[in-house]
């Protein structure tokens, strides 16, 4: 198994002051260490009835597919505001640098439909809890949440488990 956690690059002051911003693009084009980080991210739903991947922009893309695929699921993209074509439902969020919105379509999750949550990171849990949100309002079963990375001390894994959501991380900073 790949050291995943010396694949990512620390940038410090990014993108403002204060701010340690984890590169995951270095893990991402290294070969061992996408096809590692892609079979850790879906080995705990292995066998597990998982019918759909929903995956945020942008990051959550790159993982999301590629999981999706993995678990012979379906794909939804969770986009930020105005870029899905379709009648969507919008959620506000807390961004860690901002405050935002995020869309899905609202025909894309089926009443019922197990979901799984894959972002690249999750530092206060805003972006996710939004997602979650999304999922919930769509009538589908958010099975549980994988991350590369928890920056744990920000509270947002403890945050998603309120919510009775299993988190799964494969790193922790
Ligand atoms: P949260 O809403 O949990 O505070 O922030 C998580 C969201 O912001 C995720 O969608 C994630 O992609 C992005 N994000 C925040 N900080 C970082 C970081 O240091 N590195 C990366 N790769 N993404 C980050």
């Amino acid at each position: 198994m790949t050291d995943l956690s010396s694949l990512i690059r620390a940038i410090p002051d990014y993108p403002k002051p204060g701010i340690v911003f984890r590169d995951i693009t270095t893990l991402l084009r290294d070969r061992d260490g996408l096809r590692d980080t892609i079979d850790a991210l879906a080995g705990p739903y292995r066998g597990v009835a998982i019918d759909l991947v929903a995956g945020v922009e942008a990051r959550g893309f790159i993982l999301g597919g590629a999981v999706a695929h993995a678990l012979g699921a379906g794909f939804v993209p969770i986009r930020k505001k105005g870029k899905l074509p379709h009648v969507v439902l919008a959620q506000e969020y807390a961004l860690e640098y901002g405050v935002d919105a995020i869309e899905v379509h609202a025909d894309a999750i089926g009443p019922g439909q197990r979901v799984l949550l894959v972002d690249d990171l999750i530092a206060t849990g805003g972006t996710a809890e939004a997602a979650l949100s999304l999922i919930q309002r769509s009538g589908g079963d958010c099975h549980a949440a994988a991350f590369v990375i928890d920056l744990e001390e920000l509270g947002g894994s403890a945050r998603l488990r309120k919510h009775d959501v299993a988190v799964h991380s494969l790193l922790s900073f």
